[in-house]
């Protein structure tokens, strides 16, 4: 039995209330570890290892904390094996995807913002021969970053990186469901020389540490990723309290296919952009317009690489789609089929659960699930589902896509595909999402703003937007003479 604990001011620490609550294997059903039900009170000590901490790292000298960040880097990657198979275990993706995708974003994440940290400038203002304006900018203080299990040691250290990198002080919690490799990353940063109190990892519920990180006078902002419904809640808790926030929040993200695409290509792109990590990723496609003279042999392409794709065991190398990350959530996916056809769509593929026979036998895997006729209100193309389930509507022209995939309360991401360039940029410019990706998905240079429009978020991280979110603007006015 693998038995977490907390990371409070350089130590291990062990929930203040003795209390642990189980870890389940996805792929099996099983419970195969414990994690502690941290509350108020881990977040307390944890707060008074931050303020130790805090002004020592605030001061430290860039070209120290630079190198401190790569050595996490570094360590992240020395531990590739054991992390993929640790977020392969937890959440049930296939190992080859953390072993390629996560793990090495998460390295990523560290060295892009440890060189960000020595890269980072401010603005002057020298406009009148009266004054001259500079912008400070300083670290916050004391700031809590709380992240969801799909991609977990990738989006923890997504908003862990920049917030060390601007010199804070840092309370995170990982998803209660997929807690291990945060705990690998805790060792790897004390190995890597971060001072104690810097980081601390705080395990447990959202609605019980994770609220009382938020809740708390001494954290001074809050980077959260997670649902819509969650973050309007953590925006409830903070705003009185005037607290910087960034939400990153859940998507409905439509893919725009035009009869003028690389039909291939576009096939294979869209397949993974739908059902990558069993389609539990933010910024994956769920619904799919596709232009009418090409839909019947579009359909059939997608159709068919579905019904080949079976799920199998995370941990073994070929396996290509991996376990639902919780019976909770495998069963709220269930609910979206029935009720897609409850609501007339016509099944295509999949929509079973699937029994993976030998030591996953009781694991939550779903299959590869495609619906069409189904139009734009129906409520499987208006709320989230976060799985393997997809719709496809044919369009006739550009303005009726464009009309449809923007009838959404999210705003996310959108893929267009299409070989005319003027048509990209026209429909770039009208998508009301927060990133428009043309002909590519998941293509990510960190230098960007990541983020989302309407209900899909507020704020924007990434590169200089995360330098920016993790610390506060000071404006100096010197008077001339
Ligand atoms: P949740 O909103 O349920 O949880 C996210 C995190 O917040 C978890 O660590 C959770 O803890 C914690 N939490 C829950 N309630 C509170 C609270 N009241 N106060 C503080 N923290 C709380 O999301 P999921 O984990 O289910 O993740 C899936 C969602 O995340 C999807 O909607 C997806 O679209 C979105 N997402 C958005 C991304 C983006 O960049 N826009 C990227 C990835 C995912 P606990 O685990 O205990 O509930």
């Amino acid at each position: 039995m693998d038995i977490l604990t907390n990371f409070i001011g350089g130590q291990q620490a062990a929930p203040a209330n003795g209390q642990y609550l189980d870890n389940i294997e996805p792929a099996t059903g099983q419970v195969y570890g414990q994690i502690p039900d941290s509350d108020k009170q881990d977040v307390d000590a944890a707060i008074a290892a931050a303020q130790r901490a805090f002004p020592a790292w605030r001061k430290i000298d860039a070209e120290r904390r630079a190198d401190i960040l790569m050595a996490i880097a570094y360590g992240i990657e020395a531990r590739l094996d054991e992390l993929a198979e640790a977020e392969a275990r937890d959440n049930g993706k296939p190992v080859s995807l953390a072993r390629t995708v996560d793990i090495p974003r998460a390295a990523t994440n560290f060295k892009f913002f440890a060189q960000a940290s020595s890269q980072f400038s401010s603005e002057s203002h020298g406009s009148t021969d009266t004054a001259i304006n500079y912008t400070l900018r300083q670290p916050i203080g004391i700031v809590g970053c709380i992240s969801p299990w799909n991609l977990p040691l990738y989006l923890f250290t997504w908003k862990i990186a920049p917030a060390l990198a601007a010199g804070n002080c840092v309370l995170a919690k990982p998803s209660e469901v997929t807690p291990k490799t945060a705990s690998i990353l805790a060792e790897i940063c004390q190995q890597a020389g971060l001072p104690d109190g810097v980081l601390n990892v705080l395990h447990g519920t959202g609605a019980r540490v994770g609220a009382a990180i938020c809740q708390h006078p001494q954290v001074k902002a809050i980077s959260f990723t997670g649902g819509t419904v969650t973050g309007a809640s953590i925006a409830r808790t903070v705003a009185p309290e005037f607290k910087k926030l960034s939400l990153e929040l859940g998507g409905k993200n439509p893919a725009i296919i035009f009869a003028d695409c690389d039909f291939d290509n576009t096939v294979e792109q869209v397949f993974r952009a739908c059902f990558a990590n069993q389609g539990q990723i933010c910024l994956c496609a769920s619904r799919l317009y596709i232009e009418h003279s090409i839909y019947d042999r579009f359909k059939q392409a997608l159709v068919d690489k579905a019904a080949a794709l079976s799920p199998g065991d995370p941990l073994l190398p070929e396996t290509q789609m991996g376990a639902m990350v919780s019976e909770p959530h495998m069963n709220k996916v269930k609910h979206y089929i029935r009720q897609a056809i409850d609501d007339g769509g016509q099944l295509l593929v999949g929509g079973e659960q699937v029994t993976v026979t030998g030591r996953c036998e009781q694991g939550y895997f779903l299959q590869p699930t495609i619906f069409e006729g189904l139009d734009n209100t129906a409520v499987c193309n208006q709320q989230e589902i976060f799985g393997p389930v997809v719709t496809l509507q044919p369009f006739d022209t550009e303005a009726q896509a464009l009309a449809l995939a923007n009838d959404s309360d999210y705003g996310l991401a959108s893929t267009v595909w299409t070989a005319d360039l003027a048509r990209a940029h026209r429909m770039a410019e009208q998508l009301e999402t927060g990133i428009v990706w043309v002909n590519c998905w998941l293509l990510r240079d960190l230098r960007t703003p990541f983020g989302g429009m309407k209900q899909s978020g507020a704020g924007r991280e990434g590169g200089l937007e995360a330098m920016r979110f993790f610390t506060e603007p000071r404006n100096v006015c010197i008077k001339y003479g």
